[in-house]
């Protein structure tokens, strides 16, 4: 299969590469490096069945080229993390939005029908009060959600989009609404929880709890979460309807930062970070979030194959890996 990958540096495209490429598949990734990394991909770019197009997708004067060389196209390049999110709202909209839109369009352009997986988020659902989010729930804004209302609704947009293009133009579309993805590769800078925890664990640093940590997430380990995507995009039933794809374990973030101390050993404690101090003082904390995984199961079966802990002992091996190699 030939595939096109936009946000292909980025952590969970990466590891979208890393998937396709195992599986013998010829892969193209495209990445403006603003969020992604160059480190996420170098061990991919000597496989000559890899190229990597260092450009944001708006300026890609052979995009239309690459659709439809395209058997598949993830769409994942977008504006991630929460202090990122925070401290660029006009990009949240101009890559969102616009760099879907412009995908989209070229898409069905080319009259070609490659199957399209356009990236949604659990943030959709937002402040939605329902314990454990389905599909079919309502979706709430209010203006107390803050700075986040921006990349919330910009992913909304990308699912009206994706649905407005099938309806139109008939793409094969699928519409994943990804809870916490977390793995190798994921980085701290941008404020995802994981690997913050785990660069504090292991250096004996206090970890940072926000608010009082009884909020909760649904941690999926990415390689889960590229194998539900991969599952969605080949199946036409799954098309132009969104669907959950995360774990549906649900973990408090101070019992997170526990098991962090206790996987690793570490002898570090919690600190309690006010989320305004975190965040600046707009901000609105979602305070459980959990996805309920009947669709996707029902459509492929899908079952999730790491757990927390193994997911949390990877990265602490891989994290002292690569300190003792530094220091080798
Ligand atoms: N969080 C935390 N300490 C940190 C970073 C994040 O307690 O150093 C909290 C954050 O407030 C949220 C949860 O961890 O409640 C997950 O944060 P992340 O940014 O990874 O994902 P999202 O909030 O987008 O679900």
């Amino acid at each position: 299969m030939n595939i096109l990958i936009t946000g292909g540096a980025g952590f969970i495209g990466s590891h979208v590469i890393e998937h396709h490429l195992n599986r013998g598949d010829e892969v193209v990734a495209v990445d403006d490096l603003s969020t992604g990394n160059r480190s996420n991909i170098r061990d991919f770019e000597r496989n000559p069945r890899f190229r990597f197009v260092p450009s944001d997708i708006t300026d890609y004067p052979e995009l239309d080229h690459a659709v439809r060389a395209a058997d598949r196209i993830y769409h994942l390049a977008a504006v991630v993390g929460m202090f990122r999110v925070l401290r660029e709202p006009v990009r949240v909209t101009q890559v969102n939005v616009c760099a879907t839109e412009h995908l989209l369009e070229t898409i069905a352009a080319a009259g070609h029908h490659p199957q399209v997986v356009i990236a949604s988020s659990s943030s959709v659902y937002s402040h939605c009060h329902s314990r454990d989010l389905r599909e079919d729930d309502e979706l709430v804004y209010l203006p107390r959600q803050g700075g986040l209302t921006g990349y919330a609704l910009s992913k909304l947009t990308n699912e009206i989009q994706a649905m407005a293009y099938r309806e139109e133009y008939g793409l094969q579309v699928t519409i994943p609404r990804l809870f916490n993805a977390v793995g190798p590769r994921q980085g701290g800078n941008y404020g995802f929880v994981l690997p913050r925890f785990i660069k504090q664990a292991l250096a004996g640093e206090t970890l940072t709890v926000f608010g009082d940590g009884t909020q909760t997430r649904s941690f999926c380990d990415v390689r889960d979460t590229v194998a539900a995507l991969d599952l969605l995009a080949g199946n036409s039933e799954a098309a132009g309807q969104p669907v959950n794809v995360g774990n549906e374990r649900e973990t408090c973030i101070l019992d997170l930062a526990r098991l962090v101390i206790e996987r690793s050993g570490s002898r570090s404690e919690v600190e309690f970070v006010p989320f305004d101090q975190a965040y600046g003082a707009s901000f609105d904390q979602i305070t459980q979030r959990r996805p309920v995984g009947e669709r996707l199961r029902s459509l492929t079966g899908f079952r999730p194959r790491w757990t927390l802990e193994q997911t949390i002992d990877d990265l602490i091996d891989r994290a002292r890996g690569a300190t003792e190699q530094r220091a080798a």
